[in-house]
Protein backbone atom coordinates (compact mmCIF):
# COMPACT_ATOMS: atom_id res chain seq x y z
CA UNK A 1 0.00 0.00 0.00
CA UNK A 2 1.33 2.69 -1.15
CA UNK A 3 0.07 6.22 1.20
CA UNK A 4 0.70 9.76 -0.25
CA UNK A 5 0.25 12.50 1.76
CA UNK A 6 -0.35 15.92 0.86
CA UNK A 7 -0.56 19.31 2.41
CA UNK A 8 0.90 22.93 2.74
CA UNK A 9 4.20 23.48 4.78
CA UNK A 10 3.56 22.95 8.57
CA UNK A 11 0.02 21.04 8.31
CA UNK A 12 1.50 18.38 10.19
CA UNK A 13 2.46 15.65 7.56
CA UNK A 14 5.64 14.80 9.15
CA UNK A 15 4.12 14.06 12.47
CA UNK A 16 1.15 11.85 11.04
CA UNK A 17 2.95 10.16 8.15
CA UNK A 18 5.40 8.48 11.28
CA UNK A 19 1.99 7.53 13.41
CA UNK A 20 0.93 5.48 9.97
CA UNK A 21 4.09 4.28 9.56
CA UNK A 22 4.57 2.68 12.65
CA UNK A 23 0.82 1.52 12.89
CA UNK A 24 0.63 -0.15 9.33
CA UNK A 25 4.23 -1.18 9.46
CA UNK A 26 5.64 0.35 6.26
CA UNK A 27 8.50 3.43 6.25
CA UNK A 28 8.04 6.76 6.05
CA UNK A 29 9.90 8.34 3.57
CA UNK A 30 10.27 11.88 3.77
CA UNK A 31 12.17 13.70 1.00
CA UNK A 32 12.86 16.68 2.77
CA UNK A 33 14.32 14.80 5.84
CA UNK A 34 16.11 13.01 3.16
CA UNK A 35 17.84 16.14 1.51
CA UNK A 36 18.16 17.52 4.83
CA UNK A 37 20.24 14.68 5.49
CA UNK A 38 22.30 14.98 2.32
CA UNK A 39 22.94 18.22 3.20
CA UNK A 40 23.84 17.88 6.49
CA UNK A 41 26.43 15.13 5.17
CA UNK A 42 27.43 17.28 2.21
CA UNK A 43 26.83 14.65 -0.53
CA UNK A 44 27.15 16.01 -3.92
CA UNK A 45 23.02 15.81 -3.45
CA UNK A 46 23.25 17.65 -0.80
CA UNK A 47 25.09 20.53 -2.62
CA UNK A 48 23.44 20.83 -4.87
CA UNK A 49 20.32 21.19 -3.01
CA UNK A 50 21.02 22.91 -0.62
CA UNK A 51 20.38 26.70 -1.86
CA UNK A 52 17.29 25.36 -3.26
CA UNK A 53 15.92 24.68 0.27
CA UNK A 54 17.03 27.48 1.45
CA UNK A 55 15.32 29.85 -0.83
CA UNK A 56 12.10 27.73 0.19
CA UNK A 57 12.13 26.32 -3.62
CA UNK A 58 11.74 22.93 -4.92
CA UNK A 59 14.52 20.46 -6.07
CA UNK A 60 14.03 19.52 -9.59
CA UNK A 61 11.72 16.99 -10.36
CA UNK A 62 14.17 14.79 -12.40
CA UNK A 63 16.46 14.77 -9.07
CA UNK A 64 13.61 13.94 -7.05
CA UNK A 65 12.22 11.64 -9.49
CA UNK A 66 16.00 9.48 -8.55
CA UNK A 67 15.90 10.05 -5.25
CA UNK A 68 12.59 8.57 -4.16
CA UNK A 69 12.80 5.76 -6.94
CA UNK A 70 16.13 4.77 -5.46
CA UNK A 71 14.47 4.92 -1.66
CA UNK A 72 11.17 2.77 -3.02
CA UNK A 73 13.48 0.71 -4.69
CA UNK A 74 15.17 -0.19 -1.47
CA UNK A 75 14.19 -4.02 0.47
CA UNK A 76 12.09 -2.13 3.26
CA UNK A 77 9.10 -0.45 0.88
CA UNK A 78 8.24 -3.93 -0.64
CA UNK A 79 4.55 -3.58 1.13
CA UNK A 80 4.13 -0.14 0.98
CA UNK A 81 5.27 2.90 1.91
CA UNK A 82 4.34 6.64 2.88
CA UNK A 83 5.55 9.63 1.27
CA UNK A 84 5.82 12.50 3.19
CA UNK A 85 6.26 15.26 1.14
CA UNK A 86 6.63 13.57 -2.38
CA UNK A 87 4.96 14.51 -5.33
CA UNK A 88 5.10 18.14 -5.19
CA UNK A 89 4.86 19.11 -8.76
CA UNK A 90 2.43 18.04 -11.93
CA UNK A 91 5.74 16.10 -13.37
CA UNK A 92 6.27 14.48 -9.90
CA UNK A 93 3.03 13.12 -9.67
CA UNK A 94 3.13 12.02 -13.61
CA UNK A 95 5.89 9.83 -13.18
CA UNK A 96 4.94 8.54 -9.82
CA UNK A 97 2.20 6.42 -11.12
CA UNK A 98 4.84 4.68 -13.97
CA UNK A 99 7.50 4.17 -11.39
CA UNK A 100 4.77 2.17 -8.42
CA UNK A 101 3.62 0.67 -11.17
CA UNK A 102 7.23 -0.34 -12.22
CA UNK A 103 8.09 -1.53 -8.57
CA UNK A 104 4.82 -3.43 -8.08
CA UNK A 105 3.14 -0.96 -5.86
CA UNK A 106 0.42 0.18 -7.60
CA UNK A 107 -2.26 -1.36 -5.88
CA UNK A 108 -3.96 -0.05 -3.10
CA UNK A 109 -2.83 3.53 -3.54
CA UNK A 110 -4.29 5.64 -1.29
CA UNK A 111 -3.96 10.12 -1.55
CA UNK A 112 -4.60 11.79 1.81
CA UNK A 113 -4.73 15.42 1.62
CA UNK A 114 -4.46 17.26 4.99
CA UNK A 115 -7.01 20.48 4.93
CA UNK A 116 -5.76 22.90 7.06
CA UNK A 117 -5.98 26.49 6.51
CA UNK A 118 -3.01 29.49 5.83
CA UNK A 119 -3.37 31.70 8.82
CA UNK A 120 -2.96 27.96 11.17
CA UNK A 121 0.21 27.08 9.07
CA UNK A 122 1.57 30.49 9.85
CA UNK A 123 0.98 30.01 13.29
CA UNK A 124 2.08 26.53 13.92
CA UNK A 125 5.33 26.76 11.61
CA UNK A 126 6.61 30.15 13.76
CA UNK A 127 5.58 27.96 17.17
CA UNK A 128 7.44 25.34 15.50
CA UNK A 129 10.62 27.59 15.04
CA UNK A 130 9.62 29.25 18.63
CA UNK A 131 9.87 25.38 20.27
CA UNK A 132 12.89 24.50 18.55
CA UNK A 133 14.96 27.51 20.02
CA UNK A 134 18.27 28.18 18.00
CA UNK A 135 19.92 25.19 17.68
CA UNK A 136 17.21 23.22 16.50
CA UNK A 137 15.36 25.61 14.23
CA UNK A 138 15.12 24.80 10.27
CA UNK A 139 16.95 27.15 8.01
CA UNK A 140 14.27 27.25 6.13
CA UNK A 141 11.38 28.15 8.62
CA UNK A 142 12.56 31.98 9.07
CA UNK A 143 9.33 34.49 7.91
CA UNK A 144 10.33 35.15 4.12
CA UNK A 145 10.93 31.96 3.32
CA UNK A 146 7.57 30.46 5.05
CA UNK A 147 5.62 32.84 2.92
CA UNK A 148 7.53 31.27 0.04
CA UNK A 149 7.48 27.53 0.56
CA UNK A 150 3.52 28.76 0.80
CA UNK A 151 3.59 30.26 -2.24
CA UNK A 152 5.05 27.29 -4.44
CA UNK A 153 2.75 24.89 -2.40
CA UNK A 154 -0.22 26.74 -4.02
CA UNK A 155 1.18 27.24 -7.08
CA UNK A 156 2.64 23.71 -7.86
CA UNK A 157 1.26 21.77 -5.14
CA UNK A 158 -1.83 22.67 -4.43
CA UNK A 159 -3.38 21.56 -8.08
CA UNK A 160 -2.42 18.09 -7.17
CA UNK A 161 -5.07 17.83 -5.09
CA UNK A 162 -7.35 17.99 -8.14
CA UNK A 163 -5.32 15.97 -10.48
CA UNK A 164 -6.17 12.85 -7.53
CA UNK A 165 -9.53 13.96 -7.01
CA UNK A 166 -9.97 13.37 -10.80
CA UNK A 167 -8.47 9.81 -10.82
CA UNK A 168 -10.37 8.78 -7.40
CA UNK A 169 -8.00 7.79 -5.02
CA UNK A 170 -8.07 10.43 -2.86
CA UNK A 171 -9.59 12.10 0.25
CA UNK A 172 -9.41 14.83 2.20
CA UNK A 173 -8.84 15.13 5.93
CA UNK A 174 -9.68 17.80 8.36
CA UNK A 175 -6.25 18.58 9.70
CA UNK A 176 -7.47 20.77 12.33
CA UNK A 177 -7.63 19.52 16.10
CA UNK A 178 -5.07 17.29 18.32
CA UNK A 179 -2.78 14.84 16.47
CA UNK A 180 -4.62 12.16 17.81
CA UNK A 181 -8.03 13.65 16.82
CA UNK A 182 -6.59 14.26 13.12
CA UNK A 183 -4.68 10.93 13.10
CA UNK A 184 -7.95 9.00 14.06
CA UNK A 185 -9.19 10.51 10.91
CA UNK A 186 -6.72 9.44 8.82
CA UNK A 187 -6.43 6.17 10.02
CA UNK A 188 -10.52 5.19 9.70
CA UNK A 189 -9.97 6.56 5.74
CA UNK A 190 -7.08 4.22 5.48
CA UNK A 191 -8.97 0.88 7.03
CA UNK A 192 -11.94 2.01 4.76
CA UNK A 193 -10.13 2.10 1.59
CA UNK A 194 -8.36 -1.70 2.82
CA UNK A 195 -11.78 -2.84 3.38
CA UNK A 196 -13.36 -1.41 -0.09
P1 LIG B 1 9.76 19.56 3.65
O1 LIG B 1 10.50 19.13 4.86
O2 LIG B 1 8.90 18.46 3.07
O3 LIG B 1 8.98 20.83 3.86
O4 LIG B 1 10.85 19.86 2.52
C1 LIG B 1 11.85 20.85 2.73
C2 LIG B 1 12.39 21.32 1.40
O5 LIG B 1 12.97 20.21 0.67
C3 LIG B 1 11.36 21.91 0.44
O6 LIG B 1 11.08 23.26 0.72
C4 LIG B 1 12.08 21.71 -0.91
O7 LIG B 1 13.11 22.66 -1.09
C5 LIG B 1 12.73 20.35 -0.73
N1 LIG B 1 11.83 19.26 -1.15
C6 LIG B 1 11.30 18.27 -0.36
N2 LIG B 1 10.52 17.46 -1.08
C7 LIG B 1 10.55 17.92 -2.35
C8 LIG B 1 9.93 17.52 -3.57
N3 LIG B 1 9.10 16.47 -3.61
N4 LIG B 1 10.19 18.24 -4.68
C9 LIG B 1 11.03 19.30 -4.65
N5 LIG B 1 11.62 19.74 -3.55
C10 LIG B 1 11.40 19.07 -2.39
Amino acid sequence: MLIVLLGPPGAGKGTQAARLATKYGIPQISTGDMLRAAVAAGTPLGKRVEGIMEAGELVPDDVMLEVVEDRLSQPDCALGAILDGYPRTAGQAETLDPLVQRIGQGRNSLVLVLDVPEEEVIRRISGRREEAGEAGKRDDDADHVVLERLRVYRELTEPLVEFYRDKGVMAEIAGIGTVDEIFDRMDATVREHLQG
